[in-house]
């Protein structure tokens, strides 16, 4: 990297990763980029995270954020990790194109890294250049904040930067770099990496490392690494329940792309499902819907068992008995699940109260859903609608009416069991039953605009309605609504 020369923001850096995990990373530097703009800088991120964002907003800091230089107190460095792609193993993935800059301790006294995605190539490369297209880095950004602005835990986009570069794909597109924000990059993969080799101290150092970031309970319990696997799955178990009560499909749920910490991460092909179809697919490389919105459940069960078997050496001397320990915990994932699953819907249909056949009411919607082609979003926004006394909109959403009429009889009756005001119910629903998601149409129009023409402002537009998604804004409905049906499903591409 270049001496600097304009000023440069300053991070305070502790890096601990770098400091305790010697063997888990190659050190390296990002390559340089000829002529970075800065196109998009989180003021509120850089808040949170202890920084000035007026010093960022600068050519120094577009600097930073297109690794041409490495600020103060950074060691850049490059992950190690393994990885489970579309069930088949990769003994040797790691940060490709990506960098780990460092961490800072943000104001809520959390740890978080700072990484460059798109800077260049590194000792885990391959055959690929190490860069991003613009695109799929804009895409991310705008794709993560709207799910941190939904609720679920993700990592978050500190800025996106072009290049001035063009990296060629299947034509040549204009590069960009990422600056992403996590609680931390570790992945079941991580662990699989070094399990793979038959590393078990790694795996014993990496999970101790786990344990004191993410997961400092399990520490304390009579089997510290059986306590972490359960952390884990409660961690992964309560994300992907989000998901799925919002309609949100990852598109490439490979263990690489499992973290730790419990946040969604790499948004690459991932997507928003309009009409409510459980077979609903969006990713072109996923030809056999391994990654389907429905499958995201058994998928997370799959992937948890994959990180139990990297920790079958740290459980129990005795191999079998180890397995059976583990296999414990994994078989109780699909309750847990079901537990995050059943509370976040009961609230989306604006239950207070637990009844048994609860699951049922539920499932009854999802039916009449499906058979009626109805737009997953708008179908909950719309039933605080129907309790304040206008059930026109919902039903609006249903091409066959009769299952949804049967059910909003049954879904009254059940109301009526609660002792609850109308309005009182009916706003609780409209703050976590979004208006507002990341549509297909309309990010595809951002997604042209900035890359075919330079004009960010549709994405930012994008971006201000997906970054308070509960709050109807006069003007906006455009951006409530679903694109229009086409004979061609929509597809989604990986962010390479
Ligand atoms: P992903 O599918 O984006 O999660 O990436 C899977 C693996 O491919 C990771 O090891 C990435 O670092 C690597 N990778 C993806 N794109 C590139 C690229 N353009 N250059 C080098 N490595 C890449
Ligand atoms: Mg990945």
């Amino acid at each position: 990297m270049n001496n600097p020369s304009p000023a440069l923001p300053k991070f305070a850096f502790d890096n601990s990763f770098s400091r305790d995990l010697e063997g888990c990373f190659v050190e390296c530097n990002a390559a340089s980029a000829k002529a970075p703009k800065l196109l998009q800088l989180n003021h509120a991120l850089a808040e949170e995270l202890g920084l000035e964002s007026a010093a960022l907003n600068t050519d120094g800091g577009t600097s930073v954020f297109s690794g041409n230089v490495a600020p103060d107190g950074a060691a850049p460095l490059a992950q190690a990790y393994a990885g489970h792609q579309f069930g088949g193993f990769s003994p040797q993935l790691g940060d490709g194109r990506a960098l780990l800059l460092g961490e800072v301790i943000d104001v809520h006294g959390q740890r978080r890294d700072i990484q460059l995605k798109g800077s260049g190539r590194t000792p885990f490369s391959r055959g690929g250049d190490g860069k991003s297209a613009l695109g799929p880095v804009l895409r991310e950004y705008l794709i993560g904040e709207a799910m941190h602005a939904l609720g679920v835990p993700t990592t978050r986009a500190l800025a996106a930067v072009s290049t001035g570069e063009t990296v060629l794909r299947e034509t040549p597109l204009p590069g960009g770099v990422l600056t992403r924000v996590a609680a931390s990059h570790i992945r079941v993969g991580s662990f699989q990496f070094f399990a793979a080799r038959g590393d078990a101290e790694t795996v014993r150092r990496l999970a101790d490392y786990a344990i004191a970031r993410h997961h400092t309970d399990a520490a304390d319990a009579k089997n510290p690494y059986l306590a972490f696997l359960e952390a884990v799955t409660e961690a992964q178990a309560a994300l992907v329940a989000k998901w799925m009560s919002i309609g949100f499909i990852h598109g490439v749920m490979n263990t690489d792309n499992i973290t730790i910490s419990g946040e969604t991460i790499d948004y690459g092909p991932c997507a928003f499902m309009d009409s409510y179809a459980p077979d609903t697919v969006f990713s072109s490389i996923d030809t056999r819907g391994r990654y389907a919105y429905g499958n995201q459940p058994d998928i997370l069960g799959w992937n948890l068992a994959r990180l139990a078997e990297t920790l079958i050496p740290l459980i129990d001397p005795d191999k079998d008995r180890a397995i059976e320990i583990l296999t414990d915990v994994i078989s109780t994932i699909p309750v847990r699940y079901d537990a995050y699953w059943t509370a976040a819907m009961r609230r989306k249909i604006g239950l207070n109260t637990e009844q048994e056949a609860d699951g049922e009411l539920i499932g009854g919607l999802l039916t009449a859903m499906h058979q009626g082609s109805a737009d997953f979003t708008l179908v909950f926004r719309y039933l605080a609608k129907a309790v304040r006394g206008d059930a026109i909109p919902l039903r609006g959403q249903f091409a066959e009416l009769s299952a949804i009429n049967a059910w909003l009889e049954i879904w009254r009756a059940r109301l009526a069991e609660e002792n609850a005001e109308a309005d009182a119910r009916a706003d609780a629903m409209d703050r976590i039953n979004p208006i507002y998601i990341p549509r297909n149409h309309h990010v595809e129009e951002a997604l042209a605009a900035a890359v075919e023409h330079e004009d960010m402002s549709p994405f930012e537009a994008l971006l201000a309605v997906v970054s308070q998604p509960f709050d109807e804004i006069s003007g906006q409905e455009n951006f409530a609504e679903p694109g229009a049906k086409t004979t061609l499903p929509y597809q989604t591409f990986c962010g390479t």
